[in-house]
């Protein structure tokens, strides 16, 4: 960072205003480290996700937008695995500093932490081209996080929410024309992340992830790491009214199952246990001995390729 504008300065306006909330938090920012306070019996989950500008998003991103969707991603990731958020460190790298913007970014950032009594513990303060890195920390009992690795022959599997709208929010960021265009939008630069949901599928899923890169992807990773197949069933595929209508103007059917960034959760149940599931979710398939995703769509089956979004593709 130049000399010209402190650094400790920065840090201290932008960041280091919000006094600690968490009870885990022992020392926040100030130090050379944070310190937590992990209480017996529980485990640490920890997760990292990056946003580059020009690859994760576009050049004058909002940046209240950009704030959240980075701290969302991220509590995603420990949602996922039944864990309670409780601290973040924030890396930021930054071409200029433009006060208006870490004003804009830091609101938006401590709007969704607070929601979720997360603390900003720390974090780094470089120049450079834009690049925004948070690491979230997450609390669960021991032995108790949902992996990617539980899914049985038999299992149901389910998802939170409705699938597509951050895809569908994405085309009309990009131009394409829709009646319905507010919920999308919203859900593709602001999205929730499903903590409660997370906890409340704990000692009830047999496997868990958070849909980042696309249904068919993610639950193909749970495919992998659990050595099952899947078929799914499109009629029970949840669709909000406007993915509905894109899906019949465009017969792009695939988009709701293949899309990226709805940061809902895939799950999947033992049969005896989806009486305790919440309401939100819905049953779209079942796990199968056959490898390989399977959707049964108009009385015929057909295979889908587990496709995402993969940043050293060609
Ligand atoms: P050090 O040089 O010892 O790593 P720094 O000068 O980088 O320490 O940071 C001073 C304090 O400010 C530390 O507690 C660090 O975690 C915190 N900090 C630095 N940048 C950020 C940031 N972008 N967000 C939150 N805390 C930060
Ligand atoms: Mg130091």
């Amino acid at each position: 960072m130049s000399a010209a504008v402190s650094e400790f300065g920065l840090i201290q306006q932008y960041f280091a205003s919000n006094q600690p909330g968490n009870l885990s938090t022992s020392l926040g920012i100030g130090d050379d480290c944070a310190l937590l306070n992990i209480p017996h019996g529980y485990e640490l989950a920890i997760t990292t996700d990056t946003m580059v500008e020009g690859v994760h998003f576009l050049p004058n991103t909002d940046p209240e937008c950009l704030a959240h969707k980075l701290l969302a991603v991220n509590l995603s990731d420990l949602a996922s695995m039944g864990a309670n958020p409780i601290a973040v460190t924030l890396a930021i790298t930054l071409p200029v500093v433009d006060r208006s913007w870490l004003k804009r970014f830091s609101s938006g950032l401590f709007a969704l932490a607070q929601q979720y009594s997360v603390d900003l513990i720390g974090g780094d303060t470089t120049s450079g081209s834009l690049t925004l890195t948070i690491q979230a920390l997450g609390l669960v009992k021991a032995g108790q996080a949902l992996r990617r690795s539980g899914a049985k022959v038999g299992d149901l599997i389910y998802v939170s929410g409705c699938l597509g709208d951050a895809g569908l929010g994405l085309k009309i960021a990009q131009g394409y024309q829709c009646q319905e265009s507010a919920i999308p939008l919203q859900r593709f630069h602001k999205p929730m992340p499903r903590v409660e949901t997370g906890l409340a599928l704990l000692e009830i899923a047999s496997a868990c992830i958070d849909i980042s890169d696309g249904l068919s992807s993610d639950l193909g990773h749970i495919l992998d790491k659990s050595a099952v197949g899947a078929c799914l069933d499109w009629q029970k595929i949840p669709l909000s009214s406007s993915v509905q209508d894109y899906v019949k103007t465009s017969s792009d059917w695939l988009m709701p199952l293949t899309a990226g960034d709805d940061y809902e959760l895939c799950f999947t149940v033992a049969p005896e246990k989806i009486e305790l599931i919440p309401e939100s979710c819905s049953q779209i398939g079942v796990i199968e001995q056959q490898p390989g995703l399977r959707i049964k769509k108009s009385g015929k089956t057909e295979i889908i390729e587990a496709k995402g979004f993969e940043h050293f593709s060609k």
